[in-house]
């Protein structure tokens, strides 16, 4: 079976490498000239909204699926009409957009930070009644890695932040003082079987995942899968879908989610019976799907902007290394490590000495 995957970047990568042993063949649609999953299949060069690009595309797979949610809404409409796409466009587009993203949650009954629409300055002070302060202004569209962001600590702020942000409409966000930052993976099957991969707990710096964390029988776990289960119902969702979540005492209230496999979620390939790669493959081929029940307790480290020596990763006892073939530049995730071990202090030790390594503060 031949997998379409629009994009061909490191969630591509690892997608073709999960689907190699099952016979599944990848073919990735993406502008770039030479991008890291290119030499794992077959590149069709074009751009997303290229409609001769997209019928090539389309004529050359026999399922369709995204590495990343920032995909035109023609394209994503004209892979479903023929029927290729999963997951389908609707849980995509929803997710392009904060404020109608925010909005399913509310309807669903999924608990949010407190937030309000901002289009002009007129909605300054009944975006600020709701929200209050401290707050953060997101964009409502192209948010990720921490970037269409901006602080707004007290009122005054309001005004520069939305500036600072090209004054598109936005969402005011009460800004959560969260015990932890949580997520939570699943897989929905084309049958509308659900499986949920244990809890990951993921640190974050500047707005980018640094390190994520398996938990194991966490108390949030149950509340967790019970939020992410009905998101993936409401949407007839099939695939794989992570959403984040912030934990406050008892409660978690939903960040975002994501349509697609998740770094939080890179784990799951070293640490998982199943990993969210191969589930993702499995669910939306129609195979049935992979347990996803820990193997140990697992850390996962992201590599961004430069590469410590391979040498001194690899010293490193367990490190299982993950290279995307990426040019460093700053910011730019480049690779992961995976630490997969029943032994606490092991894996305390190892990710202490990634996490020096890399240059994040980790937690020793
Ligand atoms: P996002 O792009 O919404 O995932 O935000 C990126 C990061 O900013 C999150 O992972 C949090 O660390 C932080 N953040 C986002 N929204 C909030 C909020 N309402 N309160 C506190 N921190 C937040």
């Amino acid at each position: 079976m031949n997998i379409g995957i629009l994009g061909a970047g490191q969630l591509a990568q690892m997608l073709a490498l999960a689907g190699y042993p099952l016979g599944l063949r990848c073919t990735f649609l993406a502008p770039e000239e030479a991008p890291c999953a290119a030499p794992l299949g077959r590149h069709h060069r074009g751009d997303y909204q290229n409609s001769a690009a997209l019928a090539a595309f389309a004529d050359s797979v026999d399922v369709a699926t995204a590495e990343f949610e920032h995909i035109a809404q023609v394209a994503l409409e004209g892979l479903e009409d023929r029927g290729l796409l999963a997951p389908c466009s609707e849980a995509i587009l929803l997710s392009q957009e904060r404020l109608q993203e925010k909005s399913l949650f509310t309807r669903l009954g999924l608990p949010t930070a407190r937030y309000a629409p901002i289009d002009t300055e007129a909605d300054f002070n009944s975006a600020l009644d709701v929200a209050g302060t401290p707050a953060i202004l997101k964009t409502r569209r192209m948010g990720y890695d921490g970037k269409g962001q901006a602080s707004v600590a007290a009122v005054a702020d309001l005004l520069p932040a939305w500036e600072s942000l090209g004054r598109v409409p936005c969402i005011l966000e009460a800004r959560v003082p969260f015990e932890r930052e949580l997520s939570v993976i699943a897989v929905r099957s084309r049958d509308g079987e659900c499986r949920v991969w244990p809890l990951s707990e993921n640190q974050h710096e500047a707005g980018i995942l640094r390190v994520s964390r398996s938990l194991s029988n966490d108390p949030m776990e149950g509340l967790a899968q019970g939020y992410c289960e009905r998101l993936l119902e409401a949407l007839n969702y099939v695939g794989v879908l992570a959403l984040e979540l912030f934990q406050c005492g008892d409660e978690l209230l939903v960040n975002e989610y994501a349509p697609r496999v998740h770094n939080s979620g890179h784990w799951t390939i070293e640490g998982a019976v199943t990993s969210q790669f191969e589930n993702h493959l499995r669910a939306i081929a129609g195979l049935p799907l992979g347990a996803t029940a820990a193997v140990a307790p697992s850390v996962m480290v992201n590599v961004i902007g430069q590469w410590p020596s391979a040498r001194d990763i690899l010293a490193v006892p367990g490190a299982h290394l993950h290279d995307y073939g990426k040019s460093p530049a700053p910011g730019r995730k480049l690779g992961h490590i995976t630490l997969v071990d029943h032994d606490a202090e092991a894996l305390r030790q190892g990710t202490a000495e990634l996490c020096r390594l890399v240059g994040v503060a980790g937690e020793g």
